[in-house]
């Protein structure tokens, strides 16, 4: 299997190369060059699969320069570390099944993706006798996905920004909380975005790059994407008949989530819609509705692991929309770069209602929501979560299953779920036990200098 960019610039690699290539040299990002295609005996003989074999499974379509054996290891161990036996159980709940991806140790679902990436890279640095230097920002969830993905592991240094005071108690918590000795949280006197743009220009400077081997754990991974694509067959093979479509609701930020339910879609998943979901920032609820991709403003809401504009995974959607013209991807993102939007043509927004359907959930609805599910269930709904089951009880038949993707555990975001119960959500242990246990972390102001420096005084240079 080889990956090529979707900006066309790269020679094919093969998987291991994209895993450690990232953000592809060309500026693009990486896809396999076919999709491997799952036959309906296939998808029946992996009904009495676990969580970790059907993953193998999966992942081993995609994979052909890592023996089988060792794959396996890595998969198993990654999932080994769910507090559920079954990895992403799925429960049936006033007529939607909540497929609950939040049970990793970060109670989150990037945890999915996280755990195997951070298992992948220690692997892969161990062969080629490599290292690599971690440095990412965060609001919250993908900085604490990412440093329990790695910490502890062999060849890996991370470094995570956050903002100081500004993410929640919980999820500060969870990442100064890790003492292993490659992990180093920085909480940036600043917003989210000073993080970020500290990031980017460590990034930027090539040498520093180079010299202290410098790579990201973003949502542009393609082993995250592959890694996230395996819930969905798991989640049809517990609530689908034999050829049996389903609906997949999806609280979307980055469309890292629903592109790899539109990857299991083109192996022949029996999907009749992806429902992408979204909070008040919703663009893409307005592409996949009214053809308008323009850039807005970022508004904060309840559901804040949501609150992004320029969806990052996007860009893979669109190579396969424009049908594998790299040409078209890159003029759409010249176009977006000095118009703040995209123009699509009638036929092409066809194809994407083929798959795709959209509805866009605001703050009152998704308090109502919490509240209702709650009332009839007994159920606790996280705030992304209520997201996408009110978009599936909105806007998907219910002659057809819907399965609704629960992305974060209703604790992590207790202070929402509070606002629309008036009740208290009781604390899950991997919550519980953080409280007064001791954290390590460095407070520095918003100057990437001081950032640069911290780095340089921790890690040796690689070469
Ligand atoms: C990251 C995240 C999302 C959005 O997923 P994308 O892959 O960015 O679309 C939704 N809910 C929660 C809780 C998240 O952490």
């Amino acid at each position: 299997m080889r990956y090529v960019s979707t900006r066309g610039g790269i020679a094919p690699v093969r998987f291991k190369d994209a895993v450690m290539m990232g953000l592809a040299d060309d500026g693009g990002l990486l896809l396999p060059e076919d999709i491997p295609l799952v036959s309906a005996d296939e998808l029946e003989a992996w009904r009495t699969l676990n969580y970790p074999e059907l993953a193998f499974r999966i992942i081993s379509r995609f994979v052909d320069d890592i023996p089988a054996a060792d794959l396996k290891t890595l998969i198993d161990r990654s999932y080994a570390t769910f507090s559920h036996p079954e990895v992403a159980p799925v429960v049936h709940q006033d007529g939607v099944y909540i497929l609950e991806l939040f049970h990793g140790v970060t109670l989150a679902f990037k945890d999915v993706a996280l755990q195997f990436l951070g298992n992948l890279f220690e692997y892969i640095l161990a062969e080629r006798t490599q290292r690599l230097t971690i440095v990412g920002a965060t609001s919250g969830d993908t900085g604490s996905a990412a440093i329990h993905g790695v910490r502890g592991k062999a060849g890996i240094s991370i470094f995570i920004l956050h903002p100081h005071g500004k993410t929640s108690p919980v999820q500060a918590l969870q990442m100064t909380s890790v003492l292993d000795e490659n992990v180093h949280n920085i909480a940036v006197d600043g917003t989210f975005d000073d993080c970020q743009d500290i990031v980017k220009a460590l990034m930027a400077d090539l040498e520093f790059k180079q010299t202290y081997g410098l790579g990201a754990v973003n949502s542009i991974n393609w082993a995250r994407v592959l890694a996230q694509v395996v819930y969905y067959f798991y989640a049809w093979c517990r609530v689908a008949k034999p050829g049996q479509k389903v609906v997949f609701s999806v609280p979307t930020g980055n469309f890292g989530d629903i592109f790899a339910g539109y990857i299991a879609w083109q192996m022949g998943l029996p999907i009749e819609k992806l429902l992408l979901a979204t909070n008040e920032n919703n663009i893409l609820t307005r592409f996949i509705n009214d053809g308008d991709y323009s850039v807005g403003a970022v508004v904060q809401t309840l559901s804040p692991s949501m609150d992004i504009q320029i969806a990052s995974n996007f860009e893979r959607y669109l190579y396969y929309l424009f049908n594998k013209d790299a040409g078209r991807v890159r003029s759409a993102f010249d176009q977006l770069k000095n118009e703040d939007k995209i123009s699509f043509s009638t036929q092409e927004l066809e194809q994407v209602k083929r798959v795709f359907s959209s509805c866009s959930i605001g703050r009152r609805e998704t308090l109502d929501t919490i509240s209702d599910f709650r009332k009839k269930t007994g159920y606790l709904l996280d705030p992304h979560t209520a997201v996408g089951v009110r978009a599936a009880q909105k806007i998907a038949s219910d002659e057809v299953p819907r399965i609704c993707l629960a992305t974060a555990h209703p604790a992590k975001f207790g202070e929402a779920v509070t606002e629309a119960t008036g009740e208290q959500v009781p604390l899950p242990s991997a919550i519980a036990r953080l409280e007064g246990a001791p954290t390590r972390c460095d407070q520095l102001p918003a100057d990437k200098e001081r950032v640069r420096r911290l780095i340089i005084a921790t890690v040796e240079p690689v070469r």
